[in-house]
């Protein structure tokens, strides 16, 4: 079984579990995917965003955290280098110590995750935010 991440045409993201890609586009295409939100069946895969924590310690603490995870996404886009869609790439270096050891976000397919993975490599997930202020649906 796989999972993927899914966007539907009005932008929810939600995750759905296949036995493998064939069977996803199969079901993709028979409308048998649809968007538990909207009931969309056009549904797409949607780019995980990925990022790796390494020790360290922040000087000060940071009052009136709002929402943690917004606050720690900030964080990580104001700290980690972004390398795009090589995250995978970069972090399996980072991994064998065949680069510079570093913070590192960027974006990465289901199937990349899961080389991380076997790798042994550790990372964390971040939800996407999105750019758009999309009003809620009733
Ligand atoms: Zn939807």
């Amino acid at each position: 079984m796989i999972a993927y991440d899914l966007e539907c045409e009005n932008g929810h993201t939600f995750e759905g579990w296949f036995d493998n890609e064939k069977e996803f586009k199969k079901q993709c295409q028979k409308g048998l995917v649809s968007c538990p939100v909207c009931n969309s069946t056009l549904v797409t895969r949607a780019l995980s965003t990925f990022g790796i924590a390494r020790h360290r310690h922040q000087d000060g603490g940071q009052a009136r955290v709002r929402d943690p995870l917004v606050q720690f996404s900030k964080f990580v886009q104001e700290n980690f280098e972004d390398v795009g869609v090589d995250f995978a790439k970069e972090a399996l270096k980072i991994h064998y110590g065949a680069t510079e050891s570093r913070n590192i976000r960027g974006v990465s397919t289901v199937q990349e995750e899961e080389t991380l993975r076997s790798e042994g490599v550790s990372f964390f997930k971040l939800p996407v935010f999105s750019k758009d202020k999309s009003g809620e649906d009733d």
